[in-house]
């Protein structure tokens, strides 16, 4: 009680100890921090909300890479402030879907193929790498966190909302580098995803990326059995096979 006496002392300027003083003071500290987090969750919903429907209307290809996004229009379409409107665009540039452009306001991001291209060839410098090491010490606990992941990714597949997908998709390849506690490789990896993030929620099918979900699983196997040739060419493989799927339908722009 001492805590919440001292916050109430100083926020109100009353010397109080008296426990009926406390017990006010006590209600409005709750009632504050209640409506606080009931209006802090309902901003967080509403952009959640406003990034959803603008990543749908992308992956539907209804906005075409390259399209301006207006935040007045956008606000109005959504009945919401243009703030939250900014807040759901920041949180999609973050993601590499949206490029913001100084004086000239948000896009939907323009990835090149070159550039995922680049980016596969630099993913299949370190995750070869990575993919044997974490099968040199890989211990039956991380494999198991592992194949959990690869369960959350085959219920996602069957579902219709490619964003989910795609995240669970591309983590997997983080969470190794997390289990073998390097958060630098951790944090590049998760960078050099994003920057395919769009090309993969646009031209990835349902199909390929069961197809990847499926060679994840077989490269967990590898990995358990600790056969580390297997597990090196199954990861180029694996890469290969993702790049070319997105690549090719992409080529087409
Ligand atoms: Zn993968």
């Amino acid at each position: 009680m001492h805590g919440v006496q001292n916050v109430c002392t100083q926020s109100h300027g009353l010397l109080s100890s008296q426990f009926t003083g406390d017990l006010t003071c006590v209600r409005k500290i709750v009632y504050n921090f209640v409506l606080f987090r009931y209006y802090f969750a309902m901003e967080t919903s509403s952009t959640d909300l406003i990034v959803k429907a603008l990543t749908k209307a992308i992956v539907e290809h209804r906005l075409e890479p390259g399209t301006k996004l207006a935040e007045q229009k956008l606000a109005d379409h959504h009945n919401v402030s243009r703030t939250l409107v900014r807040q759901a665009l920041f949180r999609m540039s973050q993601n590499r879907l949206v490029r913001m452009e100084p004086a000239r306001g948000a896009f939907v991001a323009s990835p090149s193929v070159e550039e995922a291209r680049q980016v596969f060839s630099v993913r299949r410098m370190l995750e070869c790498n990575m993919a044997v090491q974490f099968a040199r010490t890989a211990t039956p606990q991380k494999i198991k966190i592992l194949r959990a992941h690869i369960a959350k990714e085959q219920a996602a597949v069957s579902q219709t909302d490619p964003s989910v997908r795609t995240e669970l998709l591309g983590n997997f390849h983080v969470r190794i580098a997390e289990l073998l506690d390097n958060a630098v490789l951790a944090d590049i990896l998760q960078d050099l995803i994003s920057r395919c993030a769009l090309v993969t929620l646009m031209y990835q099918s349902t199909q390929d990326a069961a197809c990847s979900s499926k060679e994840h699983t077989i490269l967990v196997d590898a990995m358990e059995a600790k056969d580390e040739q297997r597990v090196l060419a199954l990861m180029s493989e694996h890469l290969d096979g993702v790049e070319r799927s997105l690549t090719f339908t992409a080529g087409n722009w």
